[in-house]
């Protein structure tokens, strides 16, 4: 290598050094924990220039004692950075340098002004190298490579750096790998794996990169592993040069550091704030990659003084050939010169960025104070200033980290997805108690609205309750009115009966005077003719006077007829009110009808009094035979006459069995079948509502097919008296507890029901009587267990009608109806039905209203001994 400018007689400075006179220069800020110590100058022009700095060796023992008598070629201006080395007693030569070490530099200042700034460099992405140069035993592997196990103030730049190296990494985001390696005679060794022992350098084609595939990489985490990697290395080196008959002073040991960094300008921050932003954002994040490579160079001093070592010639050279390579290299850049010929070793190939590259580099000049030395001490020296001159353009190793994009936006997928589930976590979550929200809420408005509605409904029944209540009363008040009335009315037939009476009693003594002058005269005529014997004149005249009494007696007799008929008429007009009357006030409803027989209401309607007089008559002259057979006469008016009269005998309950014995019954129910007439329907079927009153001929009745008849009938009729007979003998049919089951099979029940067509209140009553008779018999098997199920009038639908009615203004139904609903109510079988046909309205009514105080005990009763009612009352809150 060629010299470079030295000083004569004064300082000898390198051209460019005026400018750039420190260690440091000004880069981009990275996250070092920047120290200041006394680095080199601390001027701050960013520069690439190869920084040098010189460290002087402390005498070792021998040096102490063989050059006790001369003086130190070396002579250090550390203050001026000089350093001067003695010619001859008179003459020495002035070097300045980056930084001038004396043999009491610490390790730790050599590392911080020579090594520190490299290693920032590297942090901030900088390619970097400190390399050390010198002559064997002058301290280059002391300044890099001391481990300092024992103290650590003894640490060297390869321990201290990586240390800084460790400190500033992000070890989430960066990573260091390590190769140590050794080239020795142009051949690269694996120091970490010996048996790699012939690594080649590969060179990127594009950007002229040099790479050692080959080589062993171990990624570092902490200083540990990292001394135990150093040491590891040192061994191998120790035994691969003894194996080569060598020793690490022949060798270029080279530490390869390659750091990896993601830039980190806030841009991992995750958080929702910047989330958006970094959507948005899909630059992907910046990746620093530098290497710092620290270079424990073989052993400056020439090849012949080492020839003594007893290598062939060749190996020599081949051993140096690295060495020379640099220097020749160096001298290139330091000359600007165009052919720098880095490719003519193996080491000036690693090097090619840290000399005339773009990395940051420093050298350490190494040298010994022995004048012995004084030789290679200058060259030394001179190699040192010439490196000064190598300018390089530090250039940041920076690259899209694709990856890393591509890893954060997985993980940012992965963290909106899980983002995204758990809102919608949150979300079906907060639907769910809205849903049970509201539909707590709209049962409890449901309840609110049962409870306002039952309320109402309560309401509305006491109202509905207490006009039923005020009218019963204003009804009660005019019956009253109407009983008054048929009393006066009553009290004045009374009275006219009394007179007619009297008269007739009158009449009748006048007859019985007139009878008994007959038969004076009678026993006169007796004796007469015994005298007419004597005298026929006197005979004659007793003829004329007998004729005129047998006149008078006519006369009187026919009188008479008339004053029986009227006081018949009266009787049955004087009746007549107080029938109803007994209607109204019976005790026992179905008595005041029972006692009513249909054919009290026929006579008035079908026939007077004179008629019955002649019907009687009619069936003492001709006899119950031949006005049966006169049912069936061809002739219509006969026909009527003779059925009227069957109808007015069967009306008294004497005659009953007579006529059922003669067949008349039969008769009467084939008229029934076979004539269209009503008024011969009508009076044959108040005949049968007659006879039907007793329980023998209810079941002959049945026997032959009554029912049916009765139920045609029904269904045919059009006048309401027919249909009130038909109903009447219906209502007795369906007393008697043996025909229940008949009855209805025989349509019993729906004939009655579908006469309440009718309006009419003669009909309607009989029809309730008799459903107020089928209820009490139905109830009547149930409490004896001879029957189950269902009430037969629920099943045949009477229960609308009889809820209907249980309240009817004419009091007479109203009380069989009231009957019949405590009758269905006291099986618990029925009362599911009645509750929902409204007929607990019906019987709670009864129960508090009911102007009798049986029927309305008897209700409370039904009431209270049903559980079925009890809960619904419950429900409903009413209390009975
Ligand atoms: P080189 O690697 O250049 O051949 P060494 O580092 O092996 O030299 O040093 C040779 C000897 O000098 C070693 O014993 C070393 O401990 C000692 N030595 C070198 N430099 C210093 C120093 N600055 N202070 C104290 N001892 C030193
Ligand atoms: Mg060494």
């Amino acid at each position: 290598m060629a010299t470079g400018g030295g000083y004569r007689n004064g300082a000898h400075k390198a051209p460019n050094l005026r400018n750039s006179s420190s260690f440091k220069s000004k880069l981009p800020p990275s996250n070092v924990r920047r120290s200041s110590p006394a680095t080199l100058g601390g001027g701050g022009v960013p520069s690439g220039r190869v920084r040098v700095a010189v460290r002087l060796r402390p005498k070792n023992a021998e040096e102490l004692g063989a050059d006790a008598d001369f003086a130190d070629c070396i002579e250090l201006q550390p203050e001026l950075k000089r350093l001067k080395l003695r010619k001859n007693n008179w003459d020495s030569d002035t070097y300045e340098f980056d930084e001038v070490f004396t043999e009491f530099a610490s390790q730790k200042r050599v590392y911080e002004v020579v090594a520190k700034p490299v290693v920032e460099s590297v942090l901030d992405g900088y390619n970097g190298t400190v390399m050390a140069y010198g002559q064997t035993g002058t301290g280059k592997t002391y300044t890099l490579g001391r481990l300092g196990d024992e103290d650590t103030s003894a640490r060297g730049i390869m321990v201290r750096s990586m240390e800084d190296l460790l400190a500033n990494i992000s070890p989430e985001t960066d990573s260091i790998l390590v190769s140590y390696l050794q080239i020795y005679m142009e051949t690269i060794q694996d120091l970490l794996n010996p048996a790699n022992d012939n690594i080649s350098i590969v060179e990127d084609q594009k950007t002229g990169d040099v790479s050692l595939p080959g080589a062993t990489v171990m990624e570092i985490r902490d200083q540990q592993s990292f001394i135990e990697l150093l040491r590891l290395g040192e061994d191998h080196r120790f035994a691969a040069n003894t194996k080569l008959n060598t020793e690490s002073s022949r060798s270029h040991a080279l530490l390869m550091v390659h750091v990896k960094r993601s830039v980190s300008d806030g841009d991992n921050d995750f958080s929702p704030e910047n989330r958006s932003h970094l959507i948005g954002n899909l630059r992907p994040p910046m990746l620093r990659k530098s290497k710092l490579i620290v270079v424990d160079l073989a052993g400056s001093e020439r090849i012949h003084k080492s020839g003594s070592e007893g290598h062939m010639l060749e190996e020599a050279k081949s051993i140096n050939l690295s060495l020379s390579a640099l220097g020749k290299c160096i001298n290139a850049l330091a000359e600007n010169s165009s052919h720098v010929p880095v490719r003519d070793s193996k080491l000036t190939r690693l090097l090619k960025d840290s000399f005339g590259g773009t990395s940051r580099t420093s050298l350490i000049v190494t040298i010994g104070p022995s004048p012995r030395h004084r030789g290679e001490t200058s060259s030394t020296i001179l190699f040192g200033q010439r490196a000064m001159k190598v300018e390089n353009m530090l250039k940041i190793k920076e690259e899209f980290d694709y990856k890393s994009l591509s890893k954060r936006l997985e993980m940012e997928i992965d963290k909106l997805i899980a983002e995204n589930e758990r809102q919608q976590k949150v979300y079906e979550n907060e639907t769910e108690r809205i849903r049970l929200e509201a539909q707590k809420r709209v049962a409890e408005a449901e309840r609110n609205y049962v409870e306002v509605l039952e309320e109402e409904k309560m309401k509305c029944q006491m109202h509905y309750m207490e006009s039923i209540k005020m009218l019963e009363e204003k009804w009660a008040v005019n019956q009253q009115k109407q009983i008054i009335n048929g009393e006066i009315h009553a009290d004045a037939s009374n009275k006219e009966v009394a007179e007619l009476k009297s008269l007739l009693q009158n009449e009748n003594r006048l007859r019985k005077t007139a009878e008994e002058d007959i038969q004076n005269l009678k026993n006169q005529l007796l004796k007469f003719s015994k005298v007419e014997l004597m005298g026929n004149t006197d005979v004659s005249s007793f003829q004329q006077v007998l004729e005129e009494e047998s006149h008078q007696k006519k006369k009187l007799e026919e009188e008479l007829r008339l004053l029986r008929s009227q006081l018949a008429q009266l009787t049955i007009e004087a009746n007549q009110p107080r029938g109803s009357l007994n209607r109204g006030n019976s005790a026992n409803p179905l008595l005041g009808l029972n006692s009513l027989s249909p054919l009290n209401h026929l006579r008035s309607r079908d026939g007077g009094d004179g008629e019955r007089a002649s019907i009687t008559n009619l069936h003492e002259q001709v006899g119950l035979q031949k006005i049966l057979s006169l049912l069936e006469s061809d002739d219509a008016s006969v026909r009527i006459h003779a059925v009227k009269v069957v109808a007015n005998l069967a009306a008294e309950e004497a005659n009953q069995e007579k006529i059922v014995e003669a067949g008349g019954l039969t008769s009467l129910l084939m008229l029934l079948r076979s004539y269209e007439d009503e008024t011969v329907r009508r009076i044959a079927a108040g005949a049968i509502a007659n006879l039907a009153m007793n329980e023998a001929n209810q079941e002959l009745i049945m026997a032959q097919a009554g029912i049916s008849l009765l139920a045609m009938t029904a269904t045919d009729a059009e006048d309401s008296q027919t249909l009130r007979m038909v109903a009447g003998a219906i209502a007795n049919l369906c007393g008697n507890d043996k025909l229940q089951t008949r009855l209805r099979s025989e349509g019993g029940i729906k004939a009655l029901l579908g006469m309440v067509r009718c309006r009419h209140p003669d009909v309607l009553s009989q029809v309730a009587r008799g459903v107020a008779n089928f209820a009490k018999c139905e109830s009547r098997a149930s409490t004896q267990g001879t029957r189950a199920g269902r009430s037969l009038l629920i099943e045949d639908g009477a229960l609308p009608w009889i809820v209907q009615n249980a309240n009817n203004e004419v009091s007479l139904i109203r009380r069989h109806v009231e009957l019949a609903l405590c009758h269905l109510a006291q099986h618990e079988v029925n009362a599911k039905d009645m509750i929902s046909g409204g007929a607990l309205w019906e019987l709670v009514r009864i129960s508090r209203d009911c102007s009798r105080e049986d029927i309305r005990s008897l209700a409370r009763r039904t009431l209270t001994s049903s559980s079925t009612f009890q809960s619904e009352m419950r429900r409903l809150r009413i209390e009975v």
